[in-house]
């Protein structure tokens, strides 16, 4: 099967894809990670794309859709994938309709009130890194690790002003896909509220493995 993730930061994506992906033995596909392998590899598309962000502009539209569909072309993905970070926009979902026919955009829907709930309570250890929070998953002692007495901090992305931006700009310009896909009758709305392996088992109803 050949899905499209989607969702906004703090939906969980990231480990709701892991998991899809061993199930259905399909690669996990994030423009991340298609950047850093074409650069490590040095494809001529890496290098370009290391020599952009080293200038520090932004990669362009038709370089990161020339490689997705470069990765996209790879035998592992050839009976399906996970994309996931990709497309955000409009021009960008046509763009790929032009080289592959996905199966599903997959929408895991959460309010934004519940994505700063979850975001803005992340704790990690100064230390060694260690992740908590303060709500679903506590240190024993306040603002302490447990693993190596560390102090707690939050990162700046997960500070409310940044959580509050980021929600903006998925909302302006990765929502209207939601649209785009369900007028193509391909999106599918998963509740991302649940624990993990509740959204994975209503995934796998509604895509049984064949
Ligand atoms: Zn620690």
């Amino acid at each position: 099967m050949k899905f499209i993730f989607l969702g906004p930061p703090g939906a969980g994506k990231g480990t709701l894809a892991a998991q899809v992906m061993e199930k259905y033995n399909i690669p996990h596909i994030s423009t991340g990670e298609i950047f850093r392998t074409a650069i490590r590899e040095k494809t001529s598309l890496g290098l370009k794309v290391q020599a952009i962000i080293d200038s520090g502009a932004l990669v362009s539209d038709d370089i990161t859709i020339a490689l997705v569909k470069e990765r996209l072309a790879q035998p592992d993905a050839a009976e399906g994938f996970i994309l996931d970070g990709f497309p955000r926009t409009i021009p960008q979902a046509e763009a790929l309709a032009e080289f592959v026919q996905v199966d599903a955009a997959v929408n895991f829907d959460i309010s934004d009130e519940e994505v700063v709930k979850r975001l803005s309570g992340r704790r990690v250890c100064k230390k060694c890194g260690q992740n908590y929070h303060a709500e679903f998953m506590p240190p024993k002692k306040s603002d302490v690790c447990d693993m190596c007495a560390g102090e707690l901090f939050i990162r700046d992305d997960d500070k409310q002003e940044a959580i509050t931006h980021r929600l903006e700009v998925y909302r302006s310009q990765t929502a209207p896909l939601i649209g785009y896909y369900d007028t193509l009758k391909k999106l599918i709305n998963i509740d991302a509220r649940p624990a993990t392996g509740e959204i994975i088992e209503s995934f796998m109803k509604l895509f049984p493995l064949k």
